[in-house]
């Protein structure tokens, strides 16, 4: 039978003469019914996380193993491993992540974590919500850069405080992150990061987002707008829309937004700073993590999938973008190599919502 335990995470409850249940979600939940006394207190005795002994109180120890074997097939008991201290952040992740693995290793997924390295560019409440965010998840460096100061729009929830106003914000928010992960790496190297999120006002600085697309690095768009904040996509350089090709299907929807776009990517320094509102950098900065954490666990966003997350309500809308079949990074069906050549005819991407 091996050493086995009882999955981490999972909730046991006793559900009286009707038996008991493993676990609350209905994605792994199991219920076990038809036991005797003896039955059902050995298994309301199950630690979740430890090892499930290999005999049990006045259990015939054939119908324990056949109980044991059922919940093994279930997924609520998974085989054992060997026992590892928690992780020094990430831990509830690793807990939490622990219900969804096949094996139920959670641990395993914020180890890559911690070998993993993202930059964040754009230090207002918003970037630093997703810097902390990141860190408390596992992620092992952070790359933060920002050399304007911290204003008095900047302090709110778990992040910015009064006392910070003035301070440079690429230092305080290496504080801040620190005082949530104590471990994180925060290099001020220029070593590529396996993520860049750039988190900006109005728009996506075209001009940064062709460096980013030339040197092949991985980045997620963060825009503070107006009235909303635009979290994505998630450029993977040549393997999906990039950031040129959304502004391209702004042009043939609105002539006029490359003038619009020039205004709002220029001259920053002489604009008013862009304002996070509270719910709106909550709601977009976990996102934006949320986005960065699956392309670290290897099960990446869709290619051009954006949230929009607007004022009043900060419920986000989802749209995926299409490749522009004029931008020439590559990720348009018609530039892949011998595309026409093979069929004649290409295939299309997603349309663009
Ligand atoms: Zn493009």
């Amino acid at each position: 039978m091996g050493d086995r335990r009882l999955r981490t995470g999972l909730r046991v409850l006793d559900l009286a003469d009707a038996g008991v249940q493993l676990g609350c979600d209905p994605r792994w939940a199991v219920r076990v019914p038809d036991l005797t006394a003896a039955e059902r207190a050995a298994l309301l005795a199950l630690t979740p996380g430890l090892p499930v002994p290999a005999t049990a109180p006045g259990v015939d120890v054939h119908r324990w193993v056949e109980l044991l074997d059922a919940l093994q097939q279930a997924g609520a008991i998974v085989p054992a491993r060997p026992h590892r201290p928690p992780p020094p952040a990430g831990g509830v992740d690793a807990i939490s992540w622990s219900l969804l693995d096949p094996v139920g290793d959670g641990r395993a997924r914020v180890d890559r974590r911690q070998r993993a390295s993202v930059g964040v560019v754009g230090l207002g409440p918003t970037g630093l919500a997703l810097a902390t965010t990141l860190a408390a998840s596992g992620v092992g460096s952070l790359r933060m850069e920002d050399p304007s100061p911290v204003r008095s729009y900047d302090v709110g929830p778990g992040g910015y405080r009064w006392s910070d106003v003035g301070g440079p914000r690429q230092q305080v928010a290496a504080r801040i992150v620190h005082d949530v992960a104590p471990h994180v790496a925060t290099p001020s190297a220029r070593d590529d990061p396996d993520v860049l999120v750039v988190v900006e006002a109005d728009v996506a600085d075209p001009v940064r987002a062709a460096t980013l697309l030339a040197c092949g690095l991985p980045h997620l768009s963060v825009v503070v707008r107006e009235g909303d904040v635009l979290v994505g996509p998630l450029v993977e350089p040549g393997a999906g829309p990039c950031l040129r090709c959304l502004d391209l299907h702004r042009t043939d929807l609105d002539p006029l937004w490359p003038v619009l776009l020039q205004q709002l990517s220029g001259a920053r320094s002489h604009r008013p700073g862009e304002l996070h509102v509270p719910v709106l950098a909550g709601v977009a900065a976990h996102l934006a993590a949320a986005m960065v954490l699956g392309r670290l666990d290897g099960e990446p966003a869709a290619p051009g999938l954006t949230w929009q997350v607007p004022l009043p309500d900060a419920v986000p809308r989802e749209r995926t973008w299409s490749a522009h079949p004029r931008c020439g990074c590559g990720a348009h069906p018609s530039q892949w190599p011998f595309a026409d050549a093979a069929t004649g005819t290409v295939g299309t991407g997603p349309a663009a919502g």
